[in-house]
């Protein structure tokens, strides 16, 4: 467990919070309204990334730069801020203020287009962003070097050593409650799916029928030439037998806590996958919000409604492919980046 202080007068800004590999959805922008925090309560994360201002457009970064950066095919702009920056959920946060002439946003709220808008209450320096605005998810990013990590007292989040087994593994339902498709599954969809395409060597693949094809078959489908496949993928992880023969592509869960991919036996091309959803592809189990035992006693007849289901297919997100895309050596290779190119050239256009 640690938590985190102001650099300057040493205030604590948060509760004692344990680290987590930050969640692939961190990169997601949604439709129009406000969405939920982006970590659990008590965890935090650490995006390797720089972030927040100056932002430099493309046409002056060179590709030798973006390329030392971990970006190999053009984007809009580059963050060229400290990396490192922290993130809690707002309610983990402790001792800030708001800087008013910093709360711009595009709508709802702040979305720290202007910069650090939450100063430390005791001192008044610059601490951090409150994230507060419709399509992100909520959130409060300590600024790299406005804050010092100190070790707490306390067990780790959910376990006493943070070692959460697999068998442990909290799935994530791929539909929301009120039907719609998962936002965490559309993004981690997004990221998968760009390994995905790395993995294919540009030829046709198959994915395991069921909930993973659709997830994948559509988009690949668009954006693969057609013919039968080459290439077969398949999940692969902690508790799954290994299959033989082995496919060409395993889909491996990335560690919940340390966001490391699962390395499969031999040879064969790891696609990470977000763990809520590898665990539900994995082990497709309906979990009862209740424990519960027995059953109804004959002759008595449900009438609940079934449970809501999504009224249109399922779609990776395509912001978060596109930055996963764009940070794989492999999309130097030209096919993959015509599908780069092709994917950003058509923002507006579904093409999967
Ligand atoms: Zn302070």
């Amino acid at each position: 467990m640690d938590i985190f202080a102001c650099a300057g007068c040493g205030a604590v800004l948060t509760a004692p919070v344990s680290r987590i590999a930050l969640p692939v959805h961190a990169r997601q922008a949604y439709g129009h309204e406000l969405l939920p925090a982006l970590m659990e309560p008590g965890t935090y994360a650490v995006d390797p990334e720089p972030s927040g201002p100056p932002w430099r457009p493309w046409s002056e970064i060179g590709v030798d730069e973006a390329e030392a950066r971990g970006v190999f095919a053009p984007v809009t702009s580059l963050s060229f801020g400290a990396p490192g920056a922290v993130v809690v959920a707002p309610g983990d946060t402790r001792g800030t203020v708001l800087i008013p002439e910093r709360c711009d946003g595009y709508c709802m709220g702040p979305d720290g287009r202007d910069g650090p808008n939450l100063a430390c209450a005791r001192c008044g320096q610059e601490v951090a962003t409150r994230i507060d605005d419709c399509s992100y998810w909520q959130a409060v990013w300590l600024a790299p070097h406005a804050v010092v990590r100190r070790p707490a007292d306390g067990p780790a989040h959910g376990t006493d050593d943070g070692e959460t087994p697999a068998e442990e593994w909290q799935g994530t339902p791929p539909v929301e409650p009120s039907g719609a498709w998962s936002l965490r599954w559309e993004a981690a969809a997004g990221a998968a799916l760009a390994h995905l395409l790395a993995a294919s060597g540009g030829a046709p693949v198959a994915v395991p029928d069921g909930l993973a094809a659709n997830i994948f078959g559509r988009a690949l489908d668009a954006l693969l030439p057609p013919g039968p496949p080459v290439r077969r993928a398949a999940l692969a992880g902690p508790g799954l037998p290994a299959t033989d023969p082995a496919p060409d592509i395993t889909l491996v869960p990335r560690h919940p806590r340390t966001g490391k991919a699962w390395q499969p036996p031999g040879h064969t091309e790891p696609v990470p996958l977000d763990a809520g959803v590898w665990t539900y592809l994995a082990f497709p189990r309906e979990r009862l919000p209740v424990p519960v035992t027995g059953g109804l006693p004959d002759g008595v007849l449900r009438d609940d409604p079934p449970p809501m289901r999504p009224q249109e297919l399922f779609r990776p997100d395509r912001r978060v492919f596109l930055h996963t895309l764009a940070r794989l050596p492999t999309v130097r290779q030209p096919w993959l980046r015509e599908i780069y190119d092709r994917v950003t050239g058509r923002p507006y256009a579904r093409l999967f």
